[in-house]
């Protein structure tokens, strides 16, 4: 069983997150042995991200979540260091601008949806506007309630179109996120990442984690399913994230596009051409 199988949250199942280990290695003991099966999850993506931008009729979507500190920026540059930029890039989403707020709230992820061929990682995305402004009442339940709905709909308009989506809850637990502050604090390369709000917002930890169960529950679907990765152990979490992706692209049925031209045609000008060098 691979660990698409094993952190998948099916279609209609419950979640309780208090019942996944956070600090799970799998059957890897440490991050040296994990290094080379790591290293051949990259590989793989890198060969068939290559074949998708060739390719060019279907597209990825990764959706990265999780509370401050749990390693999604951490994931971004991971999964980066296994693909090509042509064909590749992030979006991240913060606490929406006044164009923003302006319009509904899948107007600004749906503008930095993947192209055909392309592949995109959301660092944060449209679940913040049933995360964050659920916790924080920044709209009415009336509100947030409907949008687990409007986001099935929206992932599955971009499903029938071509795009893969695959999302991905980074599950830590609170002793790792203050252990993660701590050495933000100590650490003056890091120093710039260290928020007022990281530490209110630890203290609304249940209520996110509330949140997240609910909208984990009511959005994991066939085309746009949930996975909720162990990520005390970032070695671990990157790990099966890649696993999971490269997985994923070995089953969207990349194939080498045929040449657009005649290639007969085209050796007789070749060699029209060599002639002419000579
Ligand atoms: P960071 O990812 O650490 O740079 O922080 C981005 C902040 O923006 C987080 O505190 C998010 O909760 C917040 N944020 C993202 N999307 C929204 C949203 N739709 N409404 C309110 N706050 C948001
Ligand atoms: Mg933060």
């Amino acid at each position: 069983m691979g660990y698409r199988e094993e952190f998948i949250l099916q279609p209609g199942s419950r979640l309780h997150l208090a019942r996944i280990d956070p600090s799970c290695k799998g059957k890897h003991e440490s991050s040296e042995k994990a290094a080379p099966v790591i290293a051949e999850s990259l590989a793989r993506m890198r060969a068939l991200q290559y074949l998708l931008y060739a390719d060019a009729s279907q597209s990825l979507l990764i959706v990265l979540q999780g509370l401050d500190a749990a390693g999604k920026d951490g994931v971004v540059r991971h999964l980066f260091a296994g693909m090509n930029p042509q064909g590749t890039r992030v979006a991240s989403f913060k606490q929406p601008s006044a164009e923003e707020h302006a319009h509904d709230f899948l107007w600004r992820v749906h503008r930095h949806t993947p192209a055909r061929g392309e592949v995109v990682i959301y660092n944060r995305s449209h679940y913040e506007d049933v995360l964050v402004v659920r916790v924080h009442a920044l709209a009415p339940r009336e509100v947030w309630s409907k949008r687990y709905a409007l986001i099935n709909d929206f992932e599955q308009m971009l499903a029938e179109s071509g795009t893969r989506i695959l999302k991905f809850y980074l599950h830590i637990s609170p002793e790792e996120q203050l252990e993660r502050f701590k050495r933000r604090l100590d650490d003056p390369a890091r120093q710039w990442k260290i928020s007022e709000s990281d530490y209110s917002e630890r203290t609304l930890w249940p209520k996110y984690i509330e949140a997240y169960e609910e909208a984990i529950e009511r959005t994991s679907t066939k085309l746009a399913p949930w996975f909720v990765i162990p990520a005390n152990h970032k070695w671990f979490r990157d790990l099966a994230v890649s696993q999971i992706v490269a997985d994923t692209m070995s089953d969207m049925k990349l194939k080498t596009p045929p040449p657009r031209v005649d290639l007969a045609d085209i050796r007789k000008k070749y060699h029209a051409a060599a002639r002419e060098m000579r």
